[in-house]
């Protein structure tokens, strides 16, 4: 038994390298040619991203069985059969299609919520600690994040019954989860391109580069999506000029710089870094300062020049 577990763990592994070659032949010859801005392959925090990479592509499959478990008895308890079955009775590209809506304004959510909530942040604050923006700042992200953005996004493909715990049903939470991963790669690269029209239909890297910026307090808490940019007008969040891409990235808080002091930390510490705390949202504190007034307005001054186009 635990024979075949250690072959699966390993056959787990090998498959990650050669995924992460093939990454690396993709990706590292196009952020050469097309940087956005000049940045070493081997920069600072690579091996803790290299490490996340593993960890992140093993660790949550087990983590999210449990919670996906009981979501499957609850909707299977709450939801009419008739409902579900009507919905699988679509055609498979419209449950594709529908399930990519509903999922990424469940994953919009999720997001939003780990920028909003003071301790969802203290998790997710290590994927904004990038402070160069590359393909594999996309797996820097704490095993308790990534599990909490899934479920949400899982959430909604669960209740319309395009998800189950096993079988053919799953398909269009298979491709979301697989696309969602191999689309945060390229959202990453630290590439200069654009695509004109196209960017306000489907997320591209300038759209998730200025999800990073550090330029400003005006800048943060934008662009949440991870396919959809208009869901993020939807709910008043976009955030896309046509001709700037951010300057800085990261955030302000200290984090621990080692990979073990990054996945403990989030459990120990009780602060929350007051420039980036999300209470600036609005959804923990009632107290708007006239500073949170002052950027609130730049932003909104902003939003209407670059996105009522
Ligand atoms: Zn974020
Ligand atoms: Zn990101």
């Amino acid at each position: 038994m635990s024979r075949s577990l250690d072959q699966n763990l390993l056959l787990s592994v090998f498959r990650l390298c050669v995924w992460l070659v093939l990454l690396t032949v993709i990706f590292v010859p196009l952020e050469r040619l097309f940087a956005l801005h000049p940045q070493k392959m081997f920069r600072k925090a690579i091996v803790t991203d290299v490490a996340y990479y593993f960890l992140s592509s093993l660790i949550p499959g087990f983590l999210l069985g449990a919670p996906i478990a009981l979501l499957a008895w609850l909707v299977h308890h709450a939801i009419p059969v008739a409902f579900t079955s009507a919905v699988r009775a679509w055609p498979t590209w419209l449950q594709i299609a529908v399930g990519f809506v509903v999922g990424d304004i469940g994953a919009y959510w999720g997001h939003r919520w780990t920028h909003e909530i003071p301790f969802l942040w203290r998790f997710h604050a290590i994927h904004h600690s990038a402070e160069h923006v590359d393909f594999m700042v996309s797996t820097r992200a704490h095993p308790v994040d990534m599990v909490f953005t899934h479920f949400c996004g899982l959430i909604p493909l669960y209740v319309l019954g395009l998800a189950a715990p096993s079988g053919g049903a799953s398909l269009v939470a298979i491709l979301f989860l697989l696309l969602g991963t191999v689309w945060g790669f390229f959202i990453h690269a630290n590439v200069r391109w654009r695509f004109g029209p196209l960017e306000r239909l489907i997320s591209t890297p300038a759209f998730h580069h200025w999800h990073h910026t550090n330029d400003g307090p005006a800048y943060v808490n934008k662009n949440y999506a991870t396919f959809l940019p208009w869901v993020d007008r939807l709910f008043g969040t976009l955030y896309l000029p046509k001709d700037r891409q951010p300057a800085h990235y990261g955030i302000d808080e200290p984090l621990p710089a080692n990979f073990l002091g990054q996945l403990v930390g989030p459990f120990l510490t009780s602060r929350v870094s007051a420039d980036l705390q999300p209470a600036a949202t609005g959804l923990t504190s009632a107290v708007d300062s006239s500073e949170q007034q002052i950027s609130r307005a730049a932003t909104q001054a902003v939003d209407h020049e670059y996105t009522a186009k």
